[in-house]
């Protein structure tokens, strides 16, 4: 009985810093993946003796900075620490991390799991340094690029009941972390990395089993494929009679499948002691005051539902990223109708972004919040209708600036004039004698199209609510 069986699930996700520069020297913190092997290397962070780390003033300053965004308690005095093993993507043999005294401790994130916004806690996060990497091409290679470069780790509590609170939670990490900037947090550029700690029990149970530490999940997708593997492997194992091991396993992902690794080593093995090359980190009250963020993407979403009414869709797609939240903002203040506005960034410029080959993204979106926002305004005026505008906000689109100067160059401008509108319609009325007849015995449906007519003859310029209006009286 699977249903018997709940999942529970802790994360350990590694995310590189986006700084300038690697934690401890100037190397440039290389952020993509395409730059040609050991080209942002120094004495330092190849290990070479006489080399003194000097930890980056940018790295110290993101790693509060994503501290506070996710409401945790920025501790004044933090401590590196040594973590000493053999491995040839590790240069130096040590790696410098926070054991005992980390940066932060105590966060929480908060996700929306489906429609229901869930809280999860966060034990602490640490600043670290990365490895090289081994390229394996028949004889093995190593790339020290990334050696020494900054990682932030974030640890949870085992929080997680589903796969779904996982990847929600993960997504939120991720936008939050782009929100404040202090990554980018792309998975295919490594710049986040999870590690899932897994262990099942009894539904109802509250004591922890067994937990099988998951590695190598380079997606999204990897991830969730992996959860449902393992729960299933592990309640075998269970319904066999045996217990779950404790022990890590790598998962691969084209095969769907996961192996044992290298068993964990506990702590005394890594031989952590207080890093001496470098002070403890000491921050002032006005230090992390000043980097303080009190807007943050799921609180943009709940004030988008709550405060404007919008659908829950579309709350979560504008509160996307920093660019489509801004840029949705910025246009409610210039209109003041935010179900509009939602409206025509959600349809209109989302679908001319879609078919774009140039301006994918809101960051490269050409038409500007005053631009669009005037546009709004002359629908509301009722000066076009809805479907120009449509074509004005195309054309904003190509690069054209003035939604007035669009308008009238491609003559969209509504006539208003009701006296001019009711000649046409009772001309069209005289000319279609049958429909008339047919609207009259019953047939509603013959009323658009009479709309329709006297749409076409004022050259689709006339207010086709007026014309409804005036067809409706003159009918009746
Ligand atoms: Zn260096």
């Amino acid at each position: 009985m699977q249903s018997s069986y709940e999942l529970v699930m802790g994360l350990e996700t590694h995310v590189r810093v986006k700084s300038e520069t690697k934690m401890f020297c100037s190397c440039k913190n290389a952020l993509e993946l395409s730059d040609e092997a050991n080209v942002h290397v120094c004495d330092f962070c190849m290990g070479f003796p006489g080399a003194l780390p000097v930890l980056s003033d940018a790295v110290a300053s993101l790693g509060v900075r994503a501290g506070l965004a996710m409401k945790c308690t920025i501790n004044q005095k933090s401590v590196f620490d040594r973590k000493s093993y053999f491995y040839p993507d590790l240069p130096a043999g040590f790696q410098i991390t926070q054991l005992y005294h980390p940066i932060a401790t105590h966060w929480e994130v908060s996700a929306f799991v489906g429609t229901k916004l869930q809280t999860f806690r966060i034990a602490r996060m640490h600043l670290e340094t990365d490895a090289g990497k081994l390229i394996h091409a028949g004889k093995t290679l190593v790339d020290y690029n990334r050696a020494s470069s900054p990682l932030m780790e974030i640890v949870t509590e085992p929080d997680f009941r589903s796969r779904d609170e996982v990847l929600a939670y993960l997504e939120e990490l991720q936008k939050l972390l782009r929100f404040v900037d202090a990554s980018d947090a792309d998975m295919e550029k490594w710049q986040l990395r999870c590690d899932v700690n897994i262990s099942i029990r009894k539904t109802g149970e509250t004591h922890f089993n067994n937990r099988v530490e998951l590695k190598n999940l380079n997606s999204f997708s990897a991830i969730g494929r992996a959860i449902d593997t393992e729960f299933h492997r592990q309640i075998a194992i269970v319904q066999a009679g045996w217990v779950v091991e404790q022990e890590t396993r790598g998962w691969d992902d084209d095969r769907g499948m996961s192996a044992p690794q290298r068993s964990k080593e506990d702590a005394m093995d890594y031989r952590y002691f207080p890093e001496p090359d470098l002070t403890p980190l000491i921050l002032s009250d006005e230090y992390i005051a000043a980097r303080a963020v009190t807007d943050r993407p799921i609180e943009r979403r709940v004030r988008y539902l709550d405060e404007y009414g919008l659908l829950s869709d579309d709350a979560r797609i504008l509160s996307r990223d920093r660019e489509t939240s801004d840029y949705f903002e910025r246009l409610v203040a210039l209109t003041g109708d935010p179900k509009k506005s939602c409206s025509y960034i959600t349809t209109v410029l989302f679908s001319l972004m879609e078919a774009s080959q140039t301006h994918r993204s809101m960051a490269e979106n050409p038409v500007s919040a005053e631009a669009l926002a005037r546009v709004i305004d002359l629908v509301n005026r009722d000066e076009i209708s809805s479907t120009n505008s449509k074509v004005v906000v195309e054309r904003l689109f190509t690069g054209w600036w003035e939604p007035d100067a669009i308008i009238d160059e491609l003559g969209l401008r509504q006539n208003n004039d009701t006296e001019m509108l009711a000649d046409i319609a009772m001309k069209i009325i005289a000319n279609h004698p049958e429909q008339v007849a047919d609207y009259k015995n019953g047939n509603e449906k013959v009323f658009g199209f009479l709309v329709g007519q006297c749409m076409k003859a004022s050259k689709w310029q006339g207010n086709p609510k007026a014309f409804n209006e005036i067809l409706l009286s003159k009918l009746s």
